[in-house]
This record gives C-alpha cells, structure tokens and sequence, in this order.
C-alpha cells in the first residue's frame, strides 16, 4: 500500500468530518525498497495498559501546555507581540536551543489526535501552526525560528552557537506531522517556505563549507527534507536534504567501520535515519549500508541491557558498557530516535525478527521506564542511570524542556504505531503485544492482553477472508506455542515469525504462549557484570534509599520469580522513586554448578553443566530428593574442566552415609592419578580429608578432620579456598584447615574424570546419598557455609 491509500484510510477510520476541511496532501513518492508498511495510527486503538497510562499522562500535558508561552519567544523573534510568561529551562529566551520544544508538540499533538480521535490536540496544534505562519511572513524570506537569522550565520561561520539546525528540524517536522496526520494544509505551505530557505540557505555554500558546518549537530535535517520529498517530488526537496548528508558519518559506516566512539550519540543518530529514508526516496544502496551497519554496530556494540547507548551522551569505544555505569547513561531521545531507526529498517527487511526484538525490549525498558509515574503529566527522564544506586529524575511542566522531554512527548503519543505492520497485500505482522484494536480494510483484529505481566496474548479476528498472519516470536521466547480456536498446539521456533496462512472467519481466535524465563545478560566488556532479564523486562534490585557504592553482588543460585531474597527485583518500567541497580557484579558469587538431584542429574546455576549419573538413582534426600549410590558401581560424572577456572574454590554438599568404607569418595575431580583434588569420608588416618595435587599422592596438600564421617545421619561438608587457606568445614562450622595449601584446582587443568562418589584410584565406591551439591569459584565465607548448613540447601 502506498502513502496515498493509507491516507484515505486513516480519513476512513479517523471519520472524514474530522479531517475537514484540511485534506493532507497524497504522497508523490512511493518508498523504494520496501516490504513493509505501517499502519497510520488512526487505524490502531489502545487498549488498557502500561502505554495507555503514560500515554495519558502526555496527553493531560499537552492539553495544558499554554500554548501562547510556547510561541512567545517565535513572537518575539518575528517582532509581534506577546505577553505571555516566558518559559523556562531550555526554551528560556536567553537559550539558544529555544523552539525546539514547539516543534516537538506539533508532532506529539498530531499524533495524539491521529491516536485517539480527540479533535482538540489537532484544534491546538492548528492555532500553533496559525501563529507559526504569522511569524513566518513578518520575517518575510521562509525563516522560521524563535531566535533570530544570525544564529545560521554563526554556524556556517564556524562561530560558537549550540544547534540552530537542531531546533529547525523540529519545527519542520513537526510542521510535517501536523500535515501528514493531522491534515493540516497551512502546516504544509509554512513548511515549504521553510525548505525554500533552507535550500537557498545551504545553495550558497561550497561543499567544504557545508560539511565543516555538519560538524555541529543539525537533528534529521536530511530526513524531514526527503520526507517532503517524497510528499511532493520536488527535486529540490531531495537536493536540500542531501546538503545535510554528513560524510564524515557516513563514509565509514558506509565501510562497516565503528569509528563512533567519542561522537555525541544523538547527533549521529538522526543522521542514520535520514540516511535510510534517503535510500527509500533514492534507492542508492549506500544510503541503507550506512543505516544497517550503524544499527548493528550500535545495537551490539554501544547498547546497554535496557536498550539505551551513550554514557555523558557520548558514544564510547567499542563494547565499553559496565565500564561506562554513571548517572548520565543512557539518554532518552537516543532510544526515541533508534526506535524510529529501528521501524525504518524494519520496513526495509521484515524477514529480520532482530529489529523487533530489539524495539521490544527498548520500549519496555527504556521509553516505558523514563516517564515519571506520579506526574499527571507525564514528566521524563533525561538520562536513566545505570551506575549502582541510580536513581531517576524527571522533567517539569515549564522549566525544563530539556531534549528528552520533547522525545519523551513524542514517543508517548505513538505506541501503536508498531503493533501491527502490512505488506502492501494479504499479509498482517504483529510485532508487538500490546493490547489494541486494528482496523485493517474489511478486518478487525482485536489483541487482548496482559503481557509482559503474563507471557500470553490472544488475537481475535473480525471479517471475513483470507490473509497470512505473521506473528513475531521473540529471541527469549523459547517454547513459545500458538492455537488457532482452541486446537492443536504449533511450536514455531523463537526470534522468527510464525506464519498462520488460513482463510479466516468473524470470532476466530488465535493464542499465544510466550514462556517467560529468567537469564542474565553479561555486559560485553566484562562477563562478571551482569543483567537480569525476565522475558523482554529488565529486571532491577530495588534499594530504597540506600545510595550504592560498587554494583551489588548477585549469587545466581538465589535468583528465581519468586526468591526471598534480600533484595527485590521488580521490571524496570516500574522502577521511580528509589534508587536501583540494572548491574550486578556477579564476580563475587560466581555459583559454577548446583545438583539438587532432585530425581534428576541437572544443573540449576543456570550454566547447564549436567551431570551423567551411572548405575545410580534416586532417593529420599536432605531437601527433595538426593543422588542414591550403591557403593559397588554407581556414580555421577561432571562435565570436563569442572573447576578448571577456579583458583579459589568452595565444594560444599550433603552426605548421607550407609557404610562409612575408608577411601571411598565424596567427590574426586582429576585428569587420573597424577592429579586431582578429592574429599574421602574417612582416610587411613580415621579422617574426613581432603587433598590436592598435581603430583600424584606423595605430592598431596591436605586437611584432614578431627575424625572420620559416621553413617545413618545427613552431614553438611564444605571445602573452601581463599589465597593459600584451606578450610574444611562439617555441619556449618570449620573444623580444620590448612594456611599452605598453594594448589587450587586451575593448576590441574581441564580435568576430565569429575567423579561423584568414585575415586581416581582403585577406591570404593561411596555407599550413600549425595544431596545439593554445590561448586564455586570462590571461597565462600564461614558464614555463607553455615547458612547452607542450616537452610538444608
Ligand atoms: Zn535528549
């Protein structure tokens, strides 16, 4: 479908009395390289949810801004009058960034009336736009801004000025929203002034010239040109845009080169989406390798667990991400332009399902989570913190206005521009589950839902007809399955699109499971810093008021839904007015490998190091069950290299002896007789032992208890190393231990038999059961061991 038809169907679902007597103008241009298209936004109604709720706190705000204070200073500038109170924050008159915020609310009220059909935002944005034009024509040459010409002058001189640009595309397009969505024609004829000037303005200017002044940030001043371009076929539309094309950006992405690192990211960003847009009116394919390479560089290289990217605002080098945690992390308007990036490439490659895992998981995790919950009105975020003790802080009605609240309007009045997309023909994606109703031609798809509070989702059709519905199965979805009216269960494999091709009929319900696991994201730069992740939400430690000073340490062993932990996880969204960690330091607690043996050999630490259980099984255990060993051939194997990058270490589990037989093993990790590490229930000498070497047994470190195991009672045994200090602790208290002990097991390299109840040697085997058997690579405290001790675990 092409610009032309979608607009008469948003003039259909929007009612034509509500678009008169404005008619947008139809598109000239249909996009190239497209197989994707959007919904206009009219045709998407949200139902409740998280999005209605921020949704509505933005609206409430744009309703009440004044709309004279928000044109004062384009008054003054123009040399009209104005009264009204001027605002403050960045659109005070001294601030060379003011008009920025204007151009912002025109597009946040065009697509807050396109959303819910609430003509006031668009009655609003008209007198706006009615007031914008009067400025326009007493500066008499196309220019539009609230600060006067001579800013432009700066720039092309290379004078100090912040970003005239900047603040000029969003007046443009907003003007462009307010025509496109709204239907707005005067907010056209001001915006084709606008281009005229900007046109001449850059005409003048020899290339060197031009690109010494794309080295100040000028926001997408290249896609609202192509985006007129495509609107009216104007070839100096086109020709103006690419005036903004920044080659010192674009030439090594062009190359697939990452050569980000100390650009401020939000300037580039707006860049790459001008960029796709002009592969989209040109089809020159250096245009979409430039937007391609730059989102997967940034997606993969510069972006934190909650989606975000820039630290200070800046990009960093390559993979910098737990060595960039701090309080200016992660600036809103970055994400709000990546997921325009984001939507644009997807239009571009519908096949790739990355794009929209990714849009997903930015949109739960960073533009859901940056509006503040307790304001009426929607206050933002300007960066979220993801230094340990984080806490957010948000904008005001007036004397903010910083960027990320013009963003944060802007990405509120929009959430159902990305639920559903079309193909042009027969085909209906649904990339998003957010509980909405699509008018699609003769069809109605209605999505009910309370995802991600549950992983599931239920479509219901309207209409009758047939149609491919493609439906996004998200990376994390693992086990996800799909019923068409109740029947047998399809299992369509994750971070794909399931495709259901049926010829459907009025009340033809499909459901969709998502199962919803907990896992850990390491940050690239080092794996022992980590996220936690619950489906798409990123999960945060709550911590009150309690300021951090190092990212909190996570055992994973204790992290599970529904973990009475110390520390509560709760998804990030949710996450205001308390201080927080995204990160956590895993380095301190790094479980290697927990066995319940709960009538399995499985390895619950999350690192799935299963063991091989052999001529054993199960019985009655400590807590649960507990691996039951026969003392003539049973035991259990444990992956290669157990241990083998732990120089201190922590075995801990329990035993339960039915005959205590000298030599017999506990546990015994080694390459063979030559080297190995081992616990014996009772040695030659008539003790618990445990020993160490690489040199065979005349060569072995020891600690040997006060006396050997006995048998008929559960015991707790626990080994530890710290440095050189060997501590063997029984029932939650040490009992010996050995300050020499200088071999850990990384000196015993990749061992490969990793025994459970079976020795290196020609020993017995153990005759009990073994229960909750633990490995880390750390030394566990005196206290930690205790708390294993009496919790049974
Ligand atoms: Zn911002």
């Amino acid at each position: 479908m092409r610009r032309r038809t979608l607009l008469a169907g948003s003039v259909a679902v929007a009612g034509v009395s509500a678009l008169a007597p404005e008619r947008a103008m139809a598109a000239a241009r249909p996009d190239i390289g497209v197989s994707a298209y959007a919904f206009p936004l009219s045709a998407v109604r949200l139902l409740p949810s998280p999005f209605t709720e921020n949704a509505a706190r933005t609206q409430s705000y744009l309703l009440f801004l004044d709309n004279d204070r928000l044109l004062h200073t384009f008054r003054l500038n123009a040399g009209l009058p104005s009264t009204a109170t001027a605002c403050g924050g960045w659109e005070s008159p001294t601030t060379e960034l003011r008009g920025h915020s204007t151009g912002h609310l025109l597009s946040a009220l065009a697509q807050a009336y396109a959303s819910t059909g609430d003509t006031a935002y668009r009655v609003k944005g008209e007198q706006i736009v009615a007031v914008l034009a009067q400025c326009q024509t007493r500066l008499g040459n196309g220019y539009l801004s609230a600060f006067p010409e001579s800013f432009i002058d700066r720039v092309e001189a290379r004078q100090s000025v912040w970003a005239p640009y900047y603040t000029l595309h969003k007046i443009m397009a907003g003007l462009l929203d307010m025509h496109l969505i709204a239907g707005t024609a005067q907010a056209l004829t001001v915006l084709l002034g606008m281009a005229a000037w900007v046109k001449a303005r850059n005409d003048r200017l020899t290339l060197a010239q031009r690109q010494n002044m794309l080295d100040t940030e000028f926001g997408g001043m290249n896609e609202v040109l192509t985006n007129l371009y495509q609107l009216t076929g104007d070839p100096a539309h086109l020709a103006a845009a690419q005036h903004f094309d920044h080659a010192e950006i674009f030439d090594p992405l062009a190359a697939g080169q990452d050569n980000l690192n100390n650009y401020h990211a939000n300037t580039q960003i707006p860049k790459v989406l001008g960029a796709i847009r002009e592969f989209h009116a040109t089809g020159v394919t250096r245009y979409r390798d430039i937007a391609v390479n730059f989102w997967d560089i940034v997606t993969r290289h510069h972006t934190y667990a909650i989606g975000g990217n820039s630290n200070g605002e800046y990009f960093k080098a390559p993979d910098r991400i737990a060595s960039e945690l701090s309080d200016t992390t992660a600036e809103c308007c970055n994400t709000h332009n990546m997921l325009k990036l984001t939507r644009q490439l997807f239009l571009t490659d519908p096949a790739r399902a990355d794009y929209l895992d990714y849009y997903e998981g930015a949109l739960y995790n960073h533009i859901l989570a940056s509006q503040d919950p307790s304001s009426a009105h929607g206050f933002q975020c300007y960066y979220v913190p993801l230094r340990a003790g984080g806490l957010k802080t948000y904008s005001n009605d007036y004397n903010s206005f910083v960027c990320c609240h013009g963003t944060g309007m802007e990405s509120n009045t929009k959430y159902g521009d990305t639920v559903y997309f079309h193909d042009g023909g027969s085909t209906l994606y649904v990339n998003l589950f957010i509980p909405s109703v699509l008018t699609w031609g003769a069809y109605t798809i209605r999505q009910e839902t309370t995802f991600p509070a549950a992983g599931s989702t239920r479509l219901t059709v309207t209409g009758a007809g047939t149609f491919q519905m493609r439906i996004r199965i998200p990376a994390w979805a693992a086990g996800a399955q799909i019923r068409v009216n109740g029947g047998a269960a399809t299992s369509p494999p994750a971070g794909a699109y399931a495709s259901l091709s049926r010829t459907w009929v009025t009340g033809d319900v499909v459901d969709v499971t998502l199962p919803m696991t907990v896992r850990r994201e390491a940050a690239n730069d080092n794996s022992t810093v980590q996220a936690v992740k619950f489906g798409p939400l990123v999960l945060a430690g709550l911590f009150g008021s309690s300021n951090l000073s190092a990212l909190p340490v996570l055992d994973p062993a204790t992290l599970t839904p529904t973990s009475a932990g110390s520390v509560a996880l709760q998804p990030f969204y949710k996450v205001h007015g308390q201080r927080y960690s995204v990160y956590w330091s895993v380095t301190g607690s790094p479980l290697t490998a927990h066995y319940p043996f709960d009538g399995s050999p499985a390895d619950v630490s999350g690192n799935e190091r299963t063991a091989t259980v052999y001529g054993a099984g199960y019985g009655s255990g400590r807590t649960g069950n507990a691996l039951a060993l026969d003392g003539s051939a049973g035991y259990a194997a444990l992956p290669n290299g157990i241990l083998a990058a732990a120089t201190n270490f922590t075995i801990a589990l329990w035993v339960r002896l039915d005959t205590v037989t000298t030599w017999s093993r506990l546990v015994d990790f080694g390459t063979g007789t030559g080297a190995y590490l081992f616990l014996t229930p009772r040695s030659s000498a008539g003790t618990l032992r445990f020993a160490i070497t690489t040199g065979g047994s005349g060569a072995e470190q020891r600690i040997d208890g006060p006396a050997a195991l006995t048998a008929g009672a559960w015991t707790h045994v626990a080994v530890t190393r710290n440095g050189n200090l060997g501590v063997l602790h029984v029932n939650g208290v040490a009992v010996a231990q050995n300050p020499a002990l200088t071999v850990g097991p990384a000196a015993l390299g990749s061992t490969t038999r990793n025994y459970l109840g079976r020795s290196q040697y020609a020993d017995p085997y153990l005759d009990g059961a073994l229960d909750n058997v633990r490995l880390y690579a750390r030394a566990l405290s005196a206290a930690e061991v205790s708390t294993l001790y009496t919790s049974g675990s």
